[in-house]
């Protein structure tokens, strides 16, 4: 057979949701994996983990049939079974565990393993017609939309990245584009070119982005509202601030300009780390120019002041009159612009309004009942499906979430692709396909255009798709007829098109996807923010459980886990260029490029602890210990630490991933994981010292 090119479209937790012409090498087996140009953002560029997917497609440790588990939980022993018998067990587990305590004793929970529309939120539909728990969505957008959503109101979008070629300042805030949003780069590259215009990345360490900058700002982790507020200081003062276009646009310039006048350089580099001259410099730069792009990441939200710190730093081209100008304003996500209905999907209209929602960074808590409250008032939890993530890797407290997995009256049922760890404690576990196996629709984060991705090869093995799983277990557990429980996935994405007023499927993949921009004062908001008044708010429009504590006008909250005596240092952990959180960590050359879990550490802080560059090191705090190896580099802030990530929990001697020492505690004002916002100790250890647990593989410890 001819090698023959499909496009389709990246389902991963990423933003750039990259267009791709997949070599089709065969019925069942793909080859290199390309970058398509017909979608002029991404331009042919992608991820190298994601150029090589056919490892992973092709992974010899495929789940090919459904397990059911033979031996204890979490001892990996499982026998092949078929498809009835599987879905027969895990139905007639649901429907015991709903005779003893309700419906809502069931948790299907997910996560963003994939990002299709209807292979993810399929199990939306299954929540709501079946009456279980529902999930408050937490580990990624919540702090972020919270902070988002204070200033700019309802509409979460934001200026083409492709307006960077007429910018004359490029702000990388919270965000490694070379390990997260490649794509971003080449724009950056193009700007560079068209206008010479200048990088400022604002991040924690000197990471692959930083080290392009033109100018580096290394602040202190969770410390970002403090320098946008002394940015904004600067702008007001020395008469950078567009006031016409302020008392068109926002709430109270006024009230704003007097509340930022003491905070000062001087006052922000108490805090920050930064000295006075970066912070000003950084000041004139941004304000010296309208066309000032600002890209927003997610790093700096993952903490316990991140939606006030987006509030702040969303302000700055409120202030600055960015907003009106080609080239200037910002971006988050983009992810709010695409006009689907995706009710099919999801069945939201059938929820009865009395199904409790829990908060999915709690599990640990949920499942162990050690905090009652996160069980929202309800009963146990006694059943889960899971589909699309591995919370035993990627949830905060990951100590606690494997004690709850261990409880012996937990019926779990996972369907992944590979046995995860999460999958090793199941009782029974279902093979699922990839995205190259089935059909999808995909939004994006980090454009406008609108793509789907049907079926390039046959599903490996038995895998079937989640939309096909979750339709199964429905019918078994005699859910309530749904006109989507009878349509196969691809007629699920027409459909759904249809309903939005969309073209089919095919027309949209041989198009070249369906751009769904808006046009330039849209994404400019020259029409208005998303406020009833139309107005930016610097008096934060906050909404959610802990609103009490969020600040009025844009500040600095020291709210986050400080260091003490005992945990001297702050942890961020960042993410792995070769990993995408725990996919791909899997696949032996993403493995064999990131080597090994590794702590960056400044050369004084190792030398302070006794550490040197290589050797081993522990990291921990209250809640875990983790062993790894330490690098030293020079681009650190002193007192932080950086754990690239996530790898495996296989892949430290104790057995657990670096989420052991992240607390689950919700992020205010309406809950939000704090993955980059810990306080820990670092010490130095050697294979065979007492400190070293029993049991600890040595191996583990020693990985090349
Ligand atoms: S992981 Fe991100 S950058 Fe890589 S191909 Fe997928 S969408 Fe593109």
């Amino acid at each position: 057979m001819a090698v023959e090119i499909v496009r389709s479209t990246c389902p991963h937790d990423c933003p750039s949701a990259c267009a791709l012409d997949v070599e089709r090498l065969a019925p069942d087996r793909v080859g290199r994996v390309h970058g398509g140009r017909w979608n002029p953002y991404i331009d042919g560029v992608i991820c190298a983990k994601v150029a090589r997917y056919a490892e992973r497609v092709h992974n010899p440790d495929r789940l090919t049939t459904p397990l059911l588990r033979d031996g204890p939980k979490g001892s990996g022993r499982f026998k092949r079974i078929g498809w009835d018998e599987a879905l027969d067990r895990v139905a007639e587990a649901f429907a015991a565990a709903r005779r003893r305590h309700g419906p809502q004793t069931l948790w299907p929970y997910n996560y963003a393993g994939t990002m299709g529309l209807v292979q993810r939120d399929g199990i939306q539909r299954f929540r709501a017609l079946l009456g279980t728990s529902l999930q408050h969505d937490t580990f990624c957008t919540s702090l972020g939309n919270a902070g988002w959503a204070a200033g700019m109101g309802a509409h979460k979008w934001g200026v083409d990245p492709r307006e960077m070629v007429d910018s004359d300042v490029v702000v990388l805030w919270g965000l490694n584009a070379v390990h997260t949003q490649v794509q971003t780069m080449g724009w950056v590259a193009r700007a560079r070119k068209a206008r010479g215009a200048k990088l400022v990345v604002v991040d924690p360490y000197r990471n692959a982005t930083a080290e392009k900058a033109d100018l580096h700002l290394m602040l202190r982790p969770g410390t970002d509202a403090a320098l946008a507020c002394a940015v904004m200081h600067v702008l007001f003062r020395d008469g950078l601030a567009d006031r016409a276009y302020l008392a068109a646009s926002a709430d109270d310039p006024e009230g704003l300009e007097a509340h930022l006048r003491d905070r000062t350089p001087a006052w922000a580099a108490r805090i920050t780390g930064l000295s006075v001259d970066e912070i000003e410099t950084f000041a004139r730069l941004y304000g010296g120019t309208r066309r000032a792009y600002l890209r927003i990441g997610y790093g700096f939200t993952r903490s316990r002041n991140g939606a006030a710190a987006m509030h702040a730093v969303t302000s700055l081209p409120a202030v600055s009159g960015a907003w009106a100008h080609r080239g200037g304003g910002a971006l988050w996500s983009m992810s709010g612009l695409f006009p689907l209905d995706t009710s099919l999907i999801t069945a939201a209209e059938h929820r009865d309004g009395t199904q409790r929602w829990l908060d999915m960074s709690r599990i640990g808590a949920i499942l162990t009942g050690d905090e009652p409250d996160a069980l929202a008032g309800g009963p146990p939890v006694t059943a889960m499906l899971i589909q699309n993530t591995n919370p035993m890797v990627t949830a905060p407290d990951s100590t606690r979430v494997a004690r709850g997995f261990a409880r012996e009256d937990l019926f779990v049922c996972v369907h992944d692709q590979i046995l995860t760890e999460t999958a090793r404690m199941a009782d029974v576990v279902l093979p699922a396909t990839t995205f190259l196996e089935h059909d999808d629709l995909y939004k994006a984060g980090a454009h406008t255009v609108l793509q789907v991705g049907l079926q390039v090869i046959e599903p490996l093995a038995e895998a079937r798709c989640n939309h096909d799983v979750l339709r199964a277990l429905m019918a078994r557990l005699e859910a309530p007829a749904h006109v989507a429980n009878d349509m196969s996935a691809r007629e699920l994405v027409d459909e759904t098109l249809r309903l939005s007023g969309l073209p089919p499927a095919r027309e949209i993949r041989d198009g070249g996807g369906h751009d769904c921009a808006a046009g330039f004062d849209a994404h400019h908001f020259r029409k208005g923010f998303g406020h009833a008044d139309g107005r930016f708010r610097f008096h934060g429009a906050w909404h959610g459980a802990q609103a009490a504590v969020m600040p009025d006008l844009p500040d600095h909250l020291e709210t986050i886990e400080a260091v003490d005596a005992d945990h001297p240092f702050r942890l961020v952990t960042a993410p792995a260029r070769h990993f995408l959180n725990s996919s791909f960590n899997e696949t032996p050359t993403s493995r064999a490029m990131e080597r090994r879990p590794t702590v960056l550490v400044h050369p004084d802080d190792a030398a302070r602890v006794g550490l040197t560059d290589g050797a081993p090191a522990r990291l921990g705090n209250r809640r875990g210990i983790v062993t790894l190896r330490a690098r030293l580099i020079p681009g650190l802030a002193p007192g932080t630490v950086v754990v690239e990530s996530l790898w495996s929990a296989g892949a430290f001697p104790e057995g657990v991933g670096i989420n052991a020492l992240v607390g689950a505690d919700p992020g205010p004002p309406n809950g939000g994981a704090v993955f980059h916002d810990t306080a820990v100790w670092l010490r130095p250890v050697a294979v065979g010292d007492a400190e070293v647990p029993a049991g600890a593989d040595a191996a583990a410890l020693e990985l090349a």
